[in-house]
């Protein structure tokens, strides 16, 4: 019987690396939820709803939220969904640090969150999917049968994020990087809307010494529990 598996947990804690190895092994579709608030803040800097002085712009955004279309589209090269925004691949894009500094304030707007909750819901509506993000076991999928709650140190976080950055040719500071996953941590588990927080139902995972493997092998048996 195919279930739902929700993967929760702080910025950089490497949620999608296990989600996508779970969704790839158990046959089932894997959702990146941050993926989606992130091309939201992108189509938000491009219509100048926010800048670097981190001001949102709210009427701005809520009047073209209905323009924003996302999907997500197999690319055939990594094997790996891409984000697609209004027709055009953003993956690399919503990865940049112009992305990742304004994502929390974005992501706070209740008008941006239900449109996200209620396509995340369709997607996920047949069961057999891995979806990961902040709010997927409290808010989005609360009856999922399986719950993650992953946390590692800021540092142990905030060096995984930059070798990632530095990995794909991106001109990184680690103490940049540090800062920004402090700030998502903060914003995100002390906003007004469906603050980050653990499930009640939830097992909590922390993999600050865990090497990926025993993590995958670990939550793969929760899995078939
Ligand atoms: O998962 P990722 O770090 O890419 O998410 C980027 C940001 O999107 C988070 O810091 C958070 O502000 C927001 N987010 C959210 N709810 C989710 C997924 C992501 O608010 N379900």
């Amino acid at each position: 019987m195919k279930i739902t598996i929700a993967i929760d947990g702080f910025s950089s804690t490497g949620k999608s690396t296990i989600a996508k190895m779970l969704a790839e092994k158990l046959e089932y579709v894997y959702i990146d939820t941050g993926a989606m608030y992130r091309a939201v803040t992108l189509f938000a800097i491009r219509i100048g709803a926010i800048d670097d002085s981190k001001q949102l712009d709210t009427p701005l955004l809520e009047s073209q939220l209905d323009a924003i279309n996302l999907r997500f589209e197999r690319n055939g090269d990594t094997g790996k969904a891409d984000m697609i925004l209004n027709g055009e691949n953003v993956e690399r894009e919503i990865r940049t640090m112009a992305v990742s500094t304004k994502v929390s304030i974005v992501s706070e707007l209740a008008a941006v969150r239900e449109k996200l909750v209620a396509e995340q819901r369709r997607m996920g509506a047949d069961k057999g999917v891995v979806m990961d993000g902040r709010d997927i076991g409290t808010v989005v999928f609360p009856d999922a049968e399986l719950k993650i709650f992953m946390t590692a140190s800021a540092s142990a976080r905030a060096h995984r994020r930059y070798k990632e950055l530095l990995d794909r040719g991106d001109d990184v500071n680690y103490d940049e990087i540090l800062k920004n996953v402090q700030e998502r941590d903060y914003i995100d588990s002390h906003r007004e809307h469906s603050p980050l927080k653990q499930a009640e139902d939830a097992v909590p995972f922390d993999n600050s010494h865990m090497g990926l493997e025993d993590q995958f092998e670990r939550i793969y048996s929760l899995a078939q529990d």
